[in-house]
C-alpha cells in the first residue's frame, strides 16, 4: 500500500495521526484504575456525540453489524412485531437479525434513491402494534439519508421503540438524539467516529433500557446481551472497574482521542463542515455532468456521495483514480452494482482533500474519453465550499 494515498471510502476512512498514534500504547490492565478512568471518560463523551446526555451507552468490542444485533436483538421477543424501514441493502440486515429472535418483520422498501413515504409508514405503524420500528440513517449502498427527527416521533407517536443505524452518519449528519426520541442509535468506529475498526458503539434511551427490563424470554445472543453489558458499562461510569469480556483496550484509547477531537470541534460545527465538504463534492459532480443515486439533494447524505458512471464509463474509473493516489468505492447495491461508484467525505476530511479526489475524476474521465472540461469540477467545488 502506498501510505501517501488519500483513502475516500465510505469507510474505514483516513484516520488522523494522533488517533493512530493512541493505538501504540503499551496496552495496559482493562482493569487498571487508569484505563477504567480513561473508559468511564469515553463512556461519558459518547453521549455529548450522540446529543443524548440521559442515555445509556455501550462500546463493545466488533463491527457495525454487532451494533446493530445489540440494538434490536435486546428489544424483540419471539412474536413481536418490527417495521423495518429500507432505503439500501443496510435495512435487510435488520430483518434478517429480528427474524433470528424470532420476531414477525414487515419491511417498507423505498424506490432506489428515494426514502419511504412518510405517509405509508404512518398507516403501517397504525395497522399494528409494532414493538420496534428501524431505519438507516444513511444507507451506504444508495447515499440516501431519512428523515430521523420525523421517523422517530412517527415510531413514538404509534408507541413502537425506533433503532435507527447511523454507522455511515453519527459524528457526521446531524441527530439528536434525546430531543428526537430516539430509543437507540448505533454506530461502528470506522465511518464518522473516524477510529480504526473493531467496536461496535451504542446509545439506548431510558424508554429502551425499561422495555429490555420487561423482557420475558432471555436473549437470544449471548455476546449481545445488554443483560451482560449493562453493568459492566454502568461500573466504568462510575470509574469502577468491572468484567465480562476483554474490551479492546488499545481501540478504546484511539476512540478517547477521537471522540475529545470531535467535541473540540462541536457536535453542530462539525455537522455543519460536513454539509459543506458534501456540497462541495456534489457540486463538482453535477459540474462534470454526472448524475447521483439519490433522487433529490434533500435526501442526499453528506457523509458519502454514490455517483452513477457516465455512459460508456465503468469500474476503470476507480482504477484510474487509484493510480492518482486516490482510492474511491464501487458500488454496492445490488440492482446497480457495476453502475455507479462511492465516494466517502467524512470525518477529519477537509476541502483539500475533497479538492484533490475531483481533480482524480476529472483527469481520470478525461483519460477514458469522456467529454470534462478539466478544472470544471475542482471550480464548482471551490465556489460551493467557499472560503
Ligand atoms: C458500514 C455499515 C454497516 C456495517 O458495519 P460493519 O462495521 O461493516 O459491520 C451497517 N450499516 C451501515 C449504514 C453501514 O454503513
Amino acid at each position: 500500500m502506498n501510505e501517501r494515498q488519500l483513502l475516500m471510502i465510505p469507510g474505514p476512512i483516513s484516520f488522523d495521526p494522533a488517533v493512530l498514534r493512541a493505538m501504540s500504547i503499551p496496552t495496559d490492565s482493562h482493569v487498571s484504575q487508569e484505563f477504567v478512568d480513561l473508559f468511564g471518560q469515553v463512556l461519558d463523551d459518547m453521549l455529548q456525540v450522540f446529543l443524548a446526555p440521559h442515555g445509556y451507552p455501550f462500546v463493545v468490542a466488533g463491527s457495525g453489524t454487532l451494533a446493530m444485533e445489540l440494538g434490536l436483538a435486546n428489544l424483540v421477543e419471539p412474536g413481536n412485531r418490527v417495521l423495518v424501514l429500507r432505503t439500501g441493502v443496510f435495512g435487510e440486515r435488520f430483518s434478517d437479525i429480528a427474524r433470528r429472535q424470532g420476531a414477525e418483520v414487515d419491511e417498507i422498501v423505498a424506490p432506489l434513491g428515494e426514502v419511504p413515504d412518510v405517509a405509508e409508514v404512518e398507516a403501517k405503524l397504525a395497522s399494528a402494534p409494532y414493538k420496534v420500528m428501524t431505519a438507516t440513517h444513511v444507507d451506504t449502498s444508495t447515499g440516501v439519508a431519512v428523515d430521523v427527527k420525523a421517523l422517530a416521533a412517527l415510531a413514538r407517536k404509534h408507541g413502537a421503540l425506533s433503532v435507527v443505524d447511523g454507522v455511515c452518519a453519527t459524528a457526521g449528519m446531524e441527530c439528536r438524539q434525546e430531543e428526537w426520541g430516539v430509543d437507540v442509535y448505533l454506530t461502528a468506529s470506522q465511518k464518522a467516529i473516524s477510529v480504526p475498526p473493531g467496536l461496535a458503539l451504542l446509545v439506548a434511551s431510558e424508554r429502551a433500557i425499561e422495555a429490555f427490563r420487561r423482557r420475558k424470554t432471555l436473549v437470544r445472543s449471548y455476546y449481545a446481551d445488554w443483560g451482560k453489558w449493562l453493568p459492566i458499562m454502568e461500573s466504568y461510569r462510575q470509574r469502577k472497574a468491572a468484567y465480562f469480556g476483554t474490551p479492546a483496550v488499545n481501540l478504546v484509547y484511539a476512540l478517547r482521542v477521537s471522540l475529545a477531537q470531535i467535541l473540540a470541534e462541536g457536535m453542530d460545527a462539525r455537522f455543519r463542515r460536513h454539509q459543506r465538504l458534501s456540497d462541495g463534492f456534489k457540486a463538482a459532480v453535477a459540474a462534470m455532468g454526472l448524475q447521483q443515486v439519490p433522487a433529490r439533494p434533500e435526501i442526499a447524505a453528506t457523509t458519502l456521495t454514490a455517483v452513477y458512471y457516465p455512459d460508456g464509463v465503468g469500474a476503470e474509473l476507480l482504477k484510474k483514480v487509484a493510480d492518482e493516489g486516490v482510492i474511491l468505492a464501487g458500488g454496492l447495491h445490488p440492482d446497480i452494482k457495476t453502475k455507479y461508484f462511492r465516494v466517502g467525505h467524512m470525518g477529519p476530511a477537509g476541502p483539500s482533500d475533497i479538492l484533490a479526489t475531483v481533480g482524480a475524476i476529472e483527469r481520470s474521465l478525461k483519460a477514458l474519453g469522456y467529454a470534462v472540461e478539466l478544472g470544471r469540477g475542482v471550480e464548482a467545488a471551490q465556489r460551493a465550499m467557499g472560503v
